[in-house]
């Protein structure tokens, strides 16, 4: 897989873990879904936070382009084959 560049990289890595990520899906098994998303905690300890006041513990935000060096997602990725997170790596 070729990458925009090595941040882009970096935060597809991390995606399902605490702190930011970048997160691509399939829509309706044709186009890409760029998803910017930060997580408050671990995945699977949100019911341990209890609090008074209403927490986002997970926040999503679509991007149509990376955020680092201002590349076209949608034109550059959506030539490859994607596939789930994104998360293979086969073109290091
Ligand atoms: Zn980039």
């Amino acid at each position: 897989m070729n990458w925009c560049c090595p941040v882009f990289k970096d935060y597809v890595s991390v995606a399902g873990e605490r702190g930011y990520a970048i997160l691509i899906n399939k829509f309706e098994e044709k186009s890409l879904l760029f998803i910017l998303q930060h997580r408050s905690i671990d995945p699977g300890k949100e019911s341990l936070v209890t609090s008074s006041t209403p927490l986002s513990l997970e926040t999503n935000a679509h991007i149509a382009f990376c955020p680092w060096c201002g590349t076209d997602l949608h034109a550059f990725y959506e030539k490859q084959d994607v596939a789930g997170n994104g998360g293979s790596d086969s073109n290091a």
